[in-house]
């Protein structure tokens, strides 16, 4: 009887099981194929040193490294004993909204390579802290009235009069941080939508014509020429953008004197921190950069906004509040964001219609659409508005820095690299390492997903840990 008893009930639970599976959702259906795939420890392990990459990319080939003058080969590693015959490697996208792993890492890369213009390191002596340097944030100029966040009411228009289109110009509220109408413009008919687009147009060249009028003033200040400018020091710099509420871009900027020779030289006497203070406000709030005449739009000529900071950046821990540090960290946020983070779109639109369906505020849709019109143009068309309509007309790097700032992207990927593989994958003096690779795929199916989701979790803890026990132990941030 008793064994009657444990059959029925042996089969209800295997009539519950198949029931449950029957339910199961697709992501957990493909979990379960991926966790009893023959690969499945080693795919781990890849997407574990992808950093939990939401993006993988699947690569296929080989790299053999050998001792040419031996002819021994000293390493070799093929794909085909991979899961699949593939290796995942990181996607390496900078922005958090696309993936979160890889863009911590290029944050925490921006946050080396800034740090190290700053303080030395990576290559760059540690004599550049003496070295005069400044903190410098330049703005666009206003477009128009637009709301202001709080904590004071906004009134945007001093005068708090009407405009001809017979809306107020004293909002009156007091908005808190999280409203959605800061920056967006008091009267869309007001707001100088063509201005905007194309001093986003001209943002890279006013930012180029700012650092040379910084070198002619420094010359002019020296009395020396600005041929010879290089024979006493040398200006590098690294600078990032951000955009602000209203749409508008915002460049914050470091700016260091080197001597002749670059960081391993100290620069003249001469050239101190209250120099290139007044210098770069000078150059600042002089350069211009106007646009030819067009038939369609007239004359231009762009220029900076009022508001233009510079402030001495002073060494880590001598209690101001703008030290290497938090440069470092201030300028490395802000290449994780994204327009996408402020509202606006990721990705370039390619018609009008896209960027009426967009999912953005009525401001940006009217400036990308100012874009797009500005961009049919033909006298225009070197602009590019079309192609950058989604950045609302600017074209340009996240960072950019000067050659002899500091260490570049690459060199700490490669460094990274050499760390992870123990070494291997540096040829090292005198090897010769021959490799081909074929892209064979990318992303995630739901269940990899998740996995990887879980990994770069884990992995995310792991560095807080490391990190609250480094500083504990007086170590400076991520490592
Ligand atoms: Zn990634
Ligand atoms: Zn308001
Ligand atoms: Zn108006």
């Amino acid at each position: 009887m008793a064994v009657n008893l444990y059959d029925r009930a042996a089969r209800r639970s295997a009539l519950d099981l198949a029931e449950r599976l029957r339910h199961l959702s697709d992501t957990e259906k493909d979990l379960i194929r991926l966790a009893n795939e023959p690969g499945y420890t080693r795919w781990r392990e890849q997407i574990r040193a992808t950093g939990g990459c939401a993006h993988p990319v699947y690569l296929s080939g080989h790299a053999t490294t050998a001792d040419p003058s031996t002819g021994l080969v000293v390493g070799h590693y093929d794909t085909a004993g991979e899961p699949g015959g593939r290796l995942a490697v990181r996607c390496r996208n900078r922005r958090t909204s696309v993936c979160a792993p890889c863009s911590r890492e290029h944050s925490g890369d921006t946050f080396h390579l800034v740090r190290a213009g700053l303080l030395g390191g990576k290559g760059t002596p540690t004599r550049v802290v003496e070295h005069p340097r400044l903190f410098v944030t330049l703005t666009a100029p206003s477009f128009g009235a637009v709301h202001r966040a709080g904590p004071e009411r906004c009134r945007p228009r001093r005068d708090g009069g009407e405009c001809e289109h017979g809306r107020p110009g004293d909002c009156g509220k007091v908005h808190a941080d999280g409203d959605r109408l800061i920056g967006q413009p008091l009267c869309r008919e007001c707001y100088d939508y063509p201005a905007h687009a194309l001093w986003h147009a001209h943002a890279g060249e006013l930012w180029n014509r700012t650092c040379r009028a910084i070198r002619r003033h420094l010359a002019t200040a020296a009395g020396i020429g600005q041929a010879a400018l290089n024979e006493h020091l040398r200006v590098s710099f690294a600078k990032v953008v951000e955009y602000q509420r209203r749409g508008a871009v915002h460049v914050h900027a470091v700016i260091r004197l080197d001597g002749p020779d670059g960081p391993d030289t100290p620069p003249p006497s001469w050239a101190d921190a209250g120099l290139l203070t007044d210098t770069v406000r000078a150059a600042a709030a002089a350069v211009r950069v106007p646009m030819p005449y067009t038939a369609a739009l007239g004359e231009y000529v762009f220029r900076w906004g009022e508001q233009i900071d510079v402030h001495p950046i002073r060494a880590f821990g001598d209690g101001s509040a703008i030290t290497d540090e938090a440069v470092a960290a201030y300028v490395a946020k802000y290449v994780s964001k994204s327009l996408g983070d402020s509202g606006g779109l990721d990705r370039r639109v390619t018609s009008a219609a896209a960027i009426d369906l967009a999912a953005v505020s009525p401001h940006l849709r009217a400036l990308m659409g100012t874009c797009w019109r500005l961009g049919g143009l033909p006298e225009l068309a070197y602009l590019r508005l079309r192609a950058w309509a989604h950045a609302l007309g600017y074209r340009g790097h996240c960072l950019t820095k000067s050659r002899l700032y500091s260490t570049t992207y690459g060199a700490l990927r490669a460094a990274r690299s050499r760390f992870r593989t123990g070494g291997q994958e540096d040829s090292g003096v005198g090897l010769v390492t021959d490799s081909s690779w074929r892209y064979v795929g990318s992303g995630h199916t739901p269940g990899a997903a998740e996995i990887a989701a879980g990994i770069a979790e884990d992995l995310a803890v792991l560095r807080e840990i490391t990190r609250l026990h480094a500083s504990a132990w007086g170590g400076g941030p991520d490592g």
